[in-house]
C-alpha cells in the first residue's frame, strides 16, 4: 500500500543532512562544551557555529539565541521568565484564544501567581483583533504573546503590527514561531520582537531541541536554574548532538526556503482543488491567502474528522482531525471553538500539512482516497439512520 505522510505540522522527518551532522557529532564530539580541554572546545565549537546558523535564520545575533529542549520549554520560559522578572513593573499579560498549549497553559500557571491574562478574540478566520489588542493593554501589561502562524489553521498573524501597538504601551512581545519558522520568512528585526520560539522537528530538524530568542536587554529569568549555561537562562549541558541537528536544520531552511514554499503552495492548491472537485460538502477553514503554504484545513458537511483521520490512517495516509473525543463526545478544538464555527463544521475538521517530501502523485492518491472514504463514512450513516 502507498503511504502518504500529510502530518507536517505535527512534525516532520529529518532531513538526510541533519541526520548525518548529528550521527558524526554523536560520534566524534562529546566533550562537554563548558569544559576548557580540547574535548571541550571543540563542542563549544560545534554549540556555536549551530548558533549561528539558526541566529541567521531569523536574523538575530547569536548572543541572542538560548537553546532549549524544544518549542514548549522556549514558550515558558519565555512567558514565566519575562513575567517573574518584570512583575515590579505590572501583573498583566495579554495572548490570544488560539495559542499552543504551551503558551495557554503557561499563562494559567502564571494565572495562580497572581497575574491577570487576557485572552483575546480572533475572528472567523483565526486573526487576532488589533483594536481588541489596543483596548487590553495597559500600563499594567509587561508582556504580550501571539502566535505567528497557527498549528491548526496555518493563519498568520500581523506582528509587526502587535509588536508596534505592545510597545508603545512599554509591553514586551514574545512569538510563538515554531509553525512560521522554515515555512514563511521569519525575521526579529523586521517583525521588531523581543521574544521568539523555536523547534527542530518542525522544520526538518530533531525532536527535543529549540531555541529562544532573547533581544539584548530583555529582562528574563530562567524557569530551570544550575551551572549557569546559556547566558544562565538555560542551566544544564547543553544537548551538543541535537543543538548541531537544529543547526544543520537551520542552515537548509535558509538556503530551501522560498523552494519549500512554493513547492507546498502549488501541492496544497492542487489538493484543496481536487478536494473540491470531488467531495461535495466542503469548506475551508481559516483564510485564503495569509496562512501558512502547506497548511490545508477543511471541513467536510456531516463527516466527524475523527473518523476520517483513522479511515485515511487505514489507507495509508497521515492527516490531523480539528476535534478530539473527549469522555465520548466529539469535542472541537479550542482553536475551532475561539473562531466561531459552529459544532458541525468544527467537529468535521481536518488538517492536511504538506512537506518537501510530499510530490503531485501523493496528492493526487490523498484526493481519490479522501473523496473514497467520505463516500464510504456518508453511506454508512445513511444506512445506519435507516435502522
Ligand atoms: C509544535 C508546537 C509547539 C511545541 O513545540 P515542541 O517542540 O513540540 O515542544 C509550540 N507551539 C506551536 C505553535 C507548535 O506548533
Amino acid at each position: 500500500m502507498r503511504r502518504v505522510y500529510m502530518d507536517h505540522a505535527a512534525t516532520t522527518p529529518m532531513h538526510p543532512e541533519v541526520v548525518t551532522a548529528m550521527s558524526e557529532a554523536m560520534a566524534g564530539v562529546f566533550g562537554n562544551p563548558s569544559s576548557l580541554h580540547a574535548w571541550g572546545r571543540e563542542a563549544r565549537k560545534a554549540l556555536e557555529e549551530a548558533r549561528e546558523k539558526v541566529a541567521a535564520l531569523i536574523g538575530a545575533e547569536p548572543g541572542e539565541i538560548v537553546f532549549t529542549g524544544g518549542g514548549t520549554e522556549a514558550d515558558n520560559l519565555a512567558i514565566k521568565g519575562v513575567a517573574r522578572a518584570n512583575r515590579e513593573r505590572g501583573r498583566h499579560i495579554i495572548t490570544s484564544a488560539v495559542e499552543h498549549h504551551a503558551v495557554l497553559h503557561a499563562c494559567g500557571d502564571l494565572e495562580k501567581e497572581g497575574f491577570r491574562v487576557t485572552y483575546l478574540p480572533v475572528d472567523g478566520q483565526g486573526r487576532v483583533s488589533l483594536d481588541a489588542l489596543s483596548e487590553s493593554l495597559s500600563d499594567e501589561t509587561i508582556l504580550v504573546s501571539i502566535m505567528a502562524a497557527n498549528n491548526e489553521v496555518g493563519t498568520v498573524q500581523p506582528i509587526a503590527e502587535i509588536a508596534r501597538l505592545a510597545h508603545e504601551r512599554g509591553a514586551y512581545l514574545h512569538t510563538d514561531a515554531v509553525q512560521a519558522v522554515g515555512q514563511i520568512p521569519v525575521d526579529v528585526k523586521e517583525w521588531d520582537v523581543d521574544l521568539l520560539s523555536l523547534t527542530g522537528h518542525k522544520f526538518y530538524g530533531p525532536k527535543g531541541v529549540g531555541a529562544l530568542y532573547v533581544r539584548r536587554r530583555t529582562r528574563v529569568l530562567p524557569v530551570i536554574s544550575g551551572g549557569g549555561q546559556e547566558r544562565g537562562l538555560r542551566s544544564g549541558t547543553q544537548n551538543v548532538p541535537g543543538v548541531v541537528g537544529l543547526g544543520k536544520a537551520a542552515e537548509l531552511a535558509e538556503a530551501e526556503l522560498a523552494g519549500r514554499a512554493r513547492h507546498a503552495a502549488a501541492l496544497r492548491q492542487r489538493l484543496w482543488e481536487g478536494i473540491q472537485r470531488r467531495v461535495p460538502g466542503v469548506v475551508l477553514n481559516g483564510p485564503p491567502l495569509e496562512r501558512l503554504p502547506g497548511n490545508l484545513s477543511l471541513s467536510i458537511a456531516g463527516v466527524e474528522g475523527e473518523m476520517l483521520l483513522l479511515n485515511l490512517d487505514y489507507r495509508g495516509i497521515a492527516v490531523s482531525a480539528g476535534s478530539a473525543c473527549a469522555a465520548g463526545s466529539l469535542e472541537p478544538s479550542h482553536v475551532l471553538r475561539a473562531m466561531g464555527l459552529p459544532r458541525e463544521t468544527a467537529v468535521g475538521s481536518l488538517r492536511l500539512s504538506l512537506g518537501r517530501d510530499n510530490t503531485e502523485e501523493d496528492v493526487d492518491y490523498v484526493i481519490d482516497q479522501v473523496a473514497s472514504a467520505v463516500e464510504k463514512i456518508r453511506s454508512l450513516q445513511v444506512g445506519a439512520a435507516g435502522h
